[in-house]
């Protein structure tokens, strides 16, 4: 069986006081929660030792802790930018590549995608590697290859045996912060095609999780998560209030 994950990225959002709260009311609402469900917060970089001492003092089922983004080099010159090594020492275990905001704020392209991947996989970090297609490009019927390409490059130079430590989110551009959530049938048919490319390429591609992102909600949550290859979510506005994310997170 597949694994399932539900992730929150906060974005910029935060602080050391909420991260303290947000640990109070999340563990006591994931109690019970299905054990092969993977939970996973994303706090801003500098927030990720508040996040863990947090988490650790309220104590409760594993949360793993991710950052949103890596630098593409190992150490040196390059001031403002956090190694996936330093993310690795702060005892994070997953990193967000690649999200659209990175890609449309920061001019991230899929060849520094792919030296972000490798870097996040060489120091024992779990990529969870974003990808989705803008509304103009939906409407001109290219979703289904833009996002076969994203994926193609992001991954280039991989061996796909390697993908065992490797997860991907579908985020359509259109839907994130946007309050409109992809249909169920909608988004199940880019992970279906995102799933048959990786099969193609063999290795442990077809246990990679894809978990969906855009606007989910408890509301939608339950819908989405029962489409065949829709193994959970990435969750940005509604992963800070944690009883909405406990409960996207019971619905996966
Ligand atoms: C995201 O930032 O990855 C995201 C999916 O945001 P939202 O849930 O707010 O659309």
């Amino acid at each position: 069986m597949r694994r399932r994950l539900v992730a929150a990225n906060w974005k910029m959002n935060g602080s050391g006081g909420f991260a303290n709260d947000f640990a109070a009311a999340l563990v006591p609402a994931l109690e019970g929660l299905d054990a092969g469900v993977e939970v996973v917060v994303a706090p801003p970089s500098i927030l990720v030792p508040a996040v863990r001492d947090a988490l650790r003092e309220h104590q409760g089922r594993r949360i793993s802790i991710g950052v949103q983004n890596v630098s593409e080099w190992d150490s040196g010159a390059y001031t403002g930018e956090v190694a996936a090594s330093m993310a690795v020492d702060q005892q994070c275990s997953f990193a967000i590549i690649g999200h659209s905001e990175r890609r449309s704020l920061f001019s991230e392209d899929d060849a520094s995608i792919n030296r972000k991947l490798h870097q996040a996989l060489s120091a024992g970090l779990e990529p969870i590697l974003c990808v989705g297609e803008t509304l103009a490009e939906r409407e001109a019927g290219e979703a289904l290859a833009v996002v076969e390409r994203q994926v193609a490059q992001a991954l280039a130079g991989m061996e796909s045996g390697d993908w065992r430590h490797l997860c991907i989110a579908y985020e359509p551009v259109w839907a994130i912060g946007t309050g409109r959530t992809a249909s169920a049938e909608d988004a199940q048919q880019v992970h279906g095609h995102i799933r048959q490319w990786l099969e193609r390429q063999g290795g442990a591609a077809a246990d990679v999780p894809i978990i969906y992102g855009g606007s989910v909600k408890p509301e939608s949550a339950a819908d989405l998560f029962a489409q065949p290859d829709i193994d959970g979510g990435l969750i940005g506005g509604a992963s800070l209030k944690p009883s909405d994310f406990a409960a996207i997170c019971r619905a996966a």
